[in-house]
């Protein structure tokens, strides 16, 4: 499931530049969270399971945040759509190796060491960036682990809401689902 993710950036019909009435009928009614920022209408979180999703004012999810360290997921089944909870335990080698041999053609993995006690598995397709996030450390004052474990995965893809044209802007506004 989180190779997939790496390779196709979806988990399911949920995606970044996927539409929220789209997932919504395939998925049912989305859990709808918190405003972004306090002062702005949108973007807005919105929730699958274990799926959290930034969604824009055009109702297009820009961001997909999936935090696998609870060791359990609950995301929607690629075949059924109907949420199920699986394992979420992943090390780096058993990610690395996952997405090397899923068929990832053309599309190569980079790890970045950006933060100390962090290491992160990039992936970057069509204008979504992916980013699998390991901790190398269990505390801080321990040892590094021999195989990092995963601790998140981020799917961003870069998007500009068009200008809001004056008479729809509350038509623009307005959640819809
Ligand atoms: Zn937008």
């Amino acid at each position: 499931m989180l190779a997939e993710f790496g390779r196709t950036a979806r988990i399911g019909p949920v995606g970044c530049g996927a539409s929220l009435p789209d997932m919504a009928e395939v998925l049912g009614p989305p859990f709808v969270g918190d405003r972004v920022y306090e002062d702005r209408r949108w973007p807005r979180w919105f929730g699958y399971g274990s799926l959290q999703l930034v969604v824009c004012r055009c109702r297009l999810v820009t961001q997909v945040i999936l935090p696998v360290w609870a060791g359990k997921v609950t995301v929607p089944n690629a075949g059924t759509d109907a949420l199920v909870s699986c394992p979420s335990d992943v090390t780096y080698s058993r990610l690395t190796a996952a997405l090397d041999s899923s068929g990832n053609t053309g599309r190569t993995w980079s790890l970045v060491q950006d933060t100390p006690g962090q290491c992160t598995v990039e992936i970057e397709a069509d204008g979504i960036r992916t980013a699998f996030v390991f901790v190398t450390v269990e505390d801080y004052d321990e040892p590094p682990l021999a195989d990092p474990k995963l601790y998140k995965v981020v799917s961003s893809a870069f998007h500009d809401c068009p200008p809001v044209t004056p008479g729809h802007e509350d038509e623009a506004t307005r959640p819809r689902c």
